[in-house]
């Protein structure tokens, strides 16, 4: 895809509060716990490896991703600390994963066993490196019962090609004020643990959220993703434990200035009409980078000020409507702090109807990330 590098818009990664927030979680969690970050889908779209990278000096000693593909770019980016890819990968890319030294996740009995017959066929030194997972109520992937995962790791512990490494659960309302649902998540995962006879290297069972409302609980490794970014993991419902410093701006300039007269239509299918004597401005950023049609109404800031999205937001451009006479050229922040004020992406998520996750994962790859 073709990467804006010639237009006014891009999102800026401020690498410096990556680092702070990693680095505040490193000093508070328990002695002997270690922090993977959590950087899958591109660093919740703030970039893989530049934010890998910032994650290492806050003080990370490995990562997290979904997919094998986002492996293998940390990889080939030169990052040697582990990582662990936390969902089903498919055994036919068993030679991948040893190559790259890649850790996976073990959800079935039938994966593991496909895998035995896999790894006989490799002439391979190193054993596979496998964390078990434990379905306790997330109901996504994962062993249910104590009995199922006791016969997994027995298998596990007789076969030469494979190394356990972890085992590890994910809570569904670690966000949330009500912590009975977590409490039950917690005790299954403890009767999985209390049949084990022995237990791996990795105990894991805390996403952001885990770690900052349930500090007691986090196992002996912490999976940070979106607090790393400086996102409250439950939106509005909890307040930060700690300040959490955004890393993420967009921004972009106006690349028209114009005074409509009472009465003008602004945008496909006319949706807005000036009032009065109007500065109507353009900037280049729509739905194809993101910035999706049902922000029209939502601000932006020009010199410190809101000015409202009118009309419908196009492919590649939006229309705004600005309190005066401003020179085209001029900055607008569209998620960011400018003059004191501030759009956050929880604004931005909460317009949209939806959690600032998602935001951050929908900016296309047609935005240049900038690093400072
Ligand atoms: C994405 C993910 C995380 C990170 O969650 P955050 O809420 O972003 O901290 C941790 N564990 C698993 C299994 C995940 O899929």
């Amino acid at each position: 895809m073709a990467v804006g590098w010639h237009r006014p818009t891009k999102l800026v990664i401020d690498t410096q509060a990556i680092k702070e927030n990693v680095g505040n979680e490193v000093k508070r969690m328990p002695q002997g716990t270690e922090l993977f970050a959590v950087v899958k889908a591109n660093g919740y779209g703030h970039g893989a490896v530049q934010t890998a990278k910032a994650a290492i000096e806050g003080g990370a000693t490995g990562f997290c991703v979904a997919i094998l593909d986002e492996a293998i770019e940390l990889r080939e980016a030169g990052f040697t600390e582990p990582i662990l890819i936390l969902s089903v990968v498919d055994v036919s890319y068993i030679d991948l994963l040893l190559k790259y030294n890649l850790s996976v996740t073990v959800a079935t009995q039938e994966w593991l066993e496909q895998a035995i017959e896999q790894l006989n066929h490799i002439e391979t030194q190193t054993p596979l490196k496998i964390h078990i997972k434990v379905d306790t109520g997330m109901g996504r992937i994962g062993f249910t019962t104590p009995e199922a995962v006791k016969q997994t790791v027995e298998l596990v512990q007789s076969t030469q090609t494979l190394d356990w490494e972890g085992v590890f659960t994910h809570f569904s309302t670690a966000d949330e004020k009500d912590i009975s649902y977590f409490e039950k998540q917690t005790h299954r995962f403890q009767a999985v643990l209390s049949v084990l006879v022995e237990l791996p290297r990795y105990v894991h069972v805390s996403n952001s959220a885990t770690a900052l409302w349930h500090p007691d609980n986090v196992g002996n490794m912490i999976r940070f993703g979106i607090a790393m970014y400086g996102l409250n993991p439950s939106g509005r419902a909890l307040p930060e434990t700690y300040p959490l410093k955004p890393a993420l701006s967009l921004v972009s300039k106006l690349i028209h200035v114009k005074e409509l007269s009472a009465a003008e239509g602004i945008g496909y299918g006319n949706t807005y009409t000036t009032t009065e004597n109007e500065w109507i401005g353009t900037v280049p950023i729509g739905y194809a980078d993101g910035w999706l049609r049902h922000l029209q109404g939502f601000s932006v800031l020009v010199n410190g000020e809101r000015c409202e999205i009118v009309g419908r937001i196009c492919m590649d451009q939006c229309m705004i409507r600005l309190p005066k006479q401003t020179a085209v050229g001029t900055q607008v922040t569209l998620i960011g702090q400018d003059h004191g004020e501030e759009i956050t992406m929880q604004m931005v998520a909460d317009k949209l109807e939806t959690i600032h996750y998602e935001v951050a994962c929908t900016f296309s790859e047609r935005m240049p990330r900038e690093y400072k």
